[in-house]
């Protein structure tokens, strides 16, 4: 079984997520997902020394769909402002 075995990842103890080489992100739960997803969802909100993914120039530009999918995504433009 080591012909799935990344040599370059590394591994973050303070979100416990791992980084693939190319900047995949597995996360303990759900889906793998990048950088800028993670940063997004956990690493902005850890802020602790040790966490490796604070380097903008890694983590890249953080989309919208970076951020949670559900729950704030319901809040609306101001409809009511339209003539
Ligand atoms: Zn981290």
């Amino acid at each position: 079984m080591d012909n799935n075995n990344p040599k370059n990842f590394q591994i973050c103890s303070v979100c416990g997520v791992s980084i693939t080489e190319e900047g995949q992100v597995n996360f303990s739960t759900g889906n793998p997902g990048t950088r800028a997803r993670l940063y997004a969802r956990v690493c902005n909100y850890v802020q602790k020394p040790g966490c490796i993914n604070q380097e903008s120039e890694l983590r890249g530009e953080i989309t919208r769909e970076d951020s949670f999918e559900s729950g704030e995504d319901l809040l609306m433009p101001f409809l009511s402002s339209l003539e």
